[in-house]
């Protein structure tokens, strides 16, 4: 079997106030070396356009290294509202200089609590993401912040059981179609305090069936903290468990913007990646 890229496209930074000091670029890219990452990628929230700025300090920080691993520039993506839209758009991945984009839903968009329909929320606004041609890596299927829950005195997403397996079918089917890859999420999903073993067998067995319908994954630890970049080995693991190749994981379909073979002068337009629907070789690591 061939061994699954050691790569990592899920991690914050302290620019946008997410992620804690300790995410600074060159921090990142040095304990991800030391942890054997090859290939990474920033990706801090877009959740409205008037935080673009603060993406370029994040962008100018990865042009004045020269690592000896791979760099990419990406962005991660959230509703704007129930059934909304992103806060992004080709232009802002032009002028951006965007190399690709990870999105999600961030919400349960639940005014009552009721287990079907917040499950059914989430399939649809999957889906939804999947369709994006922007879009190249769906994030954290199910996952769920437990302050919202909290807050509302719902009881906790605490099994997977809640998704019917159609669920999972009709996700992979359409993931594969539009050449979206499905993210293995070891910080929010795997190693997710909030969630017990049982939880997480049951999300590797979710998806185990996504896997079944021929769809690419993405790996990422989704760290705000430097300790927790560690986390990415879980996601590797549980792509191994899968018995995924490596031509299943998805990885942008352009170079990085700095890494091992540049010193990062390039254009930027160079950079771009292309959408991910247009070419199925952006999943392969073409
Ligand atoms: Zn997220
Ligand atoms: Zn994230």
């Amino acid at each position: 079997m061939t061994e699954i890229p050691k790569c990592d496209f899920h991690i914050h930074t302290k620019y946008l106030g997410c992620a804690n000091e300790t995410m600074e670029i060159p921090a990142i890219v040095q304990e991800c070396k030391r942890l054997g990452v090859t290939a990474l990628g920033i990706t801090d929230h877009l959740n409205s356009l008037d935080k673009l700025d603060l993406h370029l300090l994040i962008k100018k920080d990865i042009q004045s290294l020269a690592p000896e691993i791979d760099v990419y520039f990406g962005v991660e993506l959230n509703f704007t509202a129930a059934d909304g839209s992103f806060a992004f758009s080709p232009e802002v991945k032009e002028q951006y200089g965007f190399q690709f984009a990870i999105g999600g839903i961030h919400g349960t968009y639940l005014d009552t609590y009721d287990l079907k329909t917040l499950v059914d929320i989430q399939h649809r606004h999957h889906l939804i993401t999947c369709r994006d041609p922007l879009v190249d890596v769906l994030v954290h299927p199910y996952w769920f912040g437990k302050g919202e829950f909290e807050k509302n005195g719902w009881p906790w997403f605490d099994s997977m059981r809640a998704v019917p397996e159609a669920y999972a079918r009709e996700l992979g089917q359409v993931a594969r179609e539009t050449g979206t890859a499905i993210e293995i999420n070891a910080s929010a999903n795997l190693e997710n305090a909030n969630y017990s073993n049982r939880y997480v067998k049951e999300y590797v067995a979710y998806l185990s069936i996504i896997a079944e319908e021929g769809a690419g994954f993405a790996l990422g630890s989704d760290a705000h903290d430097i300790g927790r970049l560690s986390t990415i080995h879980t996601a590797w693991d549980v792509a191994t468990q899968l018995n995924l190749t490596a031509d299943r994981i998805w990885q942008p379909g352009c170079k990085p913007m700095v890494g091992h073979e540049k010193s990062g002068k390039e254009q930027h337009s160079s950079n771009q990646c292309m959408d991910h629907d247009s070419d199925t070789a952006a999943a392969r690591g073409g």
